[in-house]
C-alpha cells in the first residue's frame, strides 16, 4: 500500500513559515502565523499561567488518568465562562462540557458525535472560513458547503447572501458560526445581525456549532461570549467548541472544550455518553497540565482577575495596532483608503491585498496569506513601520 500513496496537499500557512524560517533578512516579518506575539515579537507566557503553575508545583500531584471527559474543576469552570455563572443550563443540567486537545480536538469531538447520530446532514462553513474548518468535517465524513459570508467590496460580511443561504439550508443541517473574531477575515456580525441569523436558524431547523476560539479578544469575555447565551435563550440544540490556545497563551498545551446545550438532563446525559465513547475510542482521555493550568486560573479570584488584565492587555495592544496601520497607511499611501481595518475585530485582517501584492510584500521580507490576510497581533512598535511602508510600495 505505501508505494502507491501520493502525496498529501501541503498546510498553506505552514508553507509560509518554512519559508519565514529560511530567509536570512534579520528584518523579515512574519504577518502569515495565527498566533499573538507581544510588543517585543514574542509569544508571552501570562503572568496569570506562571503563578498557576507556581500553585500547581507547590504541590505536585502524581499523574493518573483524568477521567474520560476531563478535569471536573476544568468542565465547570469553562461551562460558567461560556455560558455564564448563571445560565439556566448548567443549573439545569443540560449543558455538558468535555475537555478537548484544543479547539480543533473540540471541533472533531463534536463532527465525529455528529456524523453517527446525523450521518445524512451537510455541513455548512463561511466562505471563507478557518482553512482546517473544510478538512476537518470532511475527514468525519461530512459533505461540506459554504454559505456567503464575506464581501470584498465593502471588507464586511455580506449579510443579504448569508441570511439566504442560510434561509435556503434544509432542515437538520449544520451550520458553523464563529462565535466572535472571525477567521480569516475580521469581519463579524452586528448585534442585530445575530438576532436574524438566530431566527433563521431556528426557523430552519438548523443545528448550529458555534467556534469560539478568540472569547476576549473581541470587546470583551462577556461581550464576546454574549452570541452564546443568545443562542441558548432563543432554545434548541447547540454545540460550542472553545479554544484557550489565544486567550491563555498556551498553544501548545492544547487546550479547549466541547459544550453541547440540550432539552433536558436526561437528554444530556445520553449526549454525554456517547461524547465519553468519542473521546475513549479516539485518545481515551486528554492530558492534564493545561487544564489544570486554567482550571487554577478560572477559580482563583486573584489569578482570575489577572487573567482577565492581561487578555484585555492583548485585546487592547491588537486594536492599537489597527488604529496605527490605518492611519499610517493614510499617510504612506493616501490613494487607499483602509479604514475598514479599524471595523474588523480580533487577531486577522483581511487586507485586501492581492495574491500579487502578497508576492511582492515577499520580496521585503513580509509574509503573508495569499488571500490578503495578515496577522494583525504579529504587528509591533517596532516593526509596524517597516510593515506600511512595503505595503505602500507593493501598492
Ligand atoms: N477555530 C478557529 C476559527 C481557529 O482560528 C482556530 C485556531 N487557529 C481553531 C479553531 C483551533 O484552535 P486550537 O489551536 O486551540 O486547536
Amino acid at each position: 500500500i505505501f508505494g502507491a500513496i501520493a502525496m498529501a496537499p501541503r498546510d498553506p500557512i505552514l508553507g509560509i513559515t518554512e519559508a519565514f524560517n529560511a530567509d536570512t533578512n534579520p528584518a523579515k516579518i512574519n504577518l502569515g502565523v495565527g498566533v499573538y506575539y507581544d510588543d517585543n515579537g514574542k509569544v508571552p507566557l501570562l503572568e496569570c499561567v506562571r503563578k498557576a503553575e507556581a500553585m500547581l508545583m507547590e504541590q505536585p500531584a502524581p499523574r493518573t488518568y483524568l477521567p474520560i471527559e476531563g478535569l471536573g474543576t476544568y468542565d465547570k469552570a469553562v461551562q460558567e465562562l461560556v455560558f455564564g455563572a448563571d445560565s439556566p443550563v448548567i443549573q439545569e443540567k443540560r449543558a455538558i462540557t468535555v475537555q478537548a486537545l484544543g479547539g480543533t480536538g473540540a471541533l472533531k469531538i463534536g463532527a465525529d458525535f455528529l456524523k453517527r447520530f446525523s450521518p445524512g446532514s451537510s455541513v455548512y462553513i463561511s466562505d471563507p472560513s478557518w482553512e482546517n474548518h473544510r478538512a476537518l468535517f470532511e475527514s468525519a465524513g461530512f459533505t461540506v458547503k459554504n454559505y456567503a459570508y464575506y464581501d470584498p467590496a465593502t471588507h464586511g460580511v455580506n449579510f443579504e447572501g448569508m441570511l439566504a443561504d442560510l434561509r435556503n439550508m434544509p432542515e437538520g443541517a449544520i451550520v458553523v458560526l464563529h462565535a466572535c473574531c472571525h477567521n480569516p477575515t475580521g469581519a463579524d456580525l452586528s448585534a442585530e445581525q445575530w438576532g436574524e441569523v438566530i431566527a433563521a436558524v431556528q426557523q430552519n431547523g438548523l443545528i448550529p456549532f458555534l467556534d469560539m476560539a478568540y472569547q476576549g479578544f473581541g470587546s470583551g469575555i462577556a461581550e464576546d461570549g454574549a452570541v452564546v447565551r443568545r443562542f441558548v435563550e432563543a432554545g434548541g440544540p447547540l454545540l460550542v467548541s472553545n479554544s484557550f490556545s489565544k486567550s491563555f497563551s498556551l498553544y501548545g498545551e492544547r487546550v479547549g472544550a466541547l459544550s453541547v446545550v440540550l432539552s433536558s438532563a436526561e437528554e444530556a446525559a445520553r449526549v454525554l455518553s456517547q461524547l465519553k465513547r468519542v473521546v475513549r475510542t479516539n485518545y481515551s482521555n486528554p492530558p492534564v497540565h493545561g487544564g489544570k493550568v486554567v482550571a487554577t486560573v478560572l477559580s482563583t479570584p486573584e489569578l482570575r482577575q489577572l487573567w482577565e488584565d492581561e487578555l484585555a492587555g492583548m485585546r487592547v495592544r491588537i486594536k492599537e495596532m489597527r488604529e496605527q496601520l490605518v492611519t499610517k497607511l493614510a499617510e504612506k499611501a493616501p490613494r487607499r483608503d483602509f479604514g475598514f481595518v479599524r471595523q474588523q475585530v480580533g487577531m486577522f485582517s483581511y487586507s485586501g491585498l492581492t495574491k500579487e501584492q502578497v508576492g511582492k510584500l515577499r520580496e521585503e521580507s513580509i509574509y503573508a496569506v495569499d488571500t490578503g490576510r495578515i496577522c494583525v497581533a504579529a504587528m509591533n512598535s517596532k516593526n509596524i513601520d517597516r510593515v506600511v511602508d512595503a505595503i505602500a510600495k507593493v501598492l
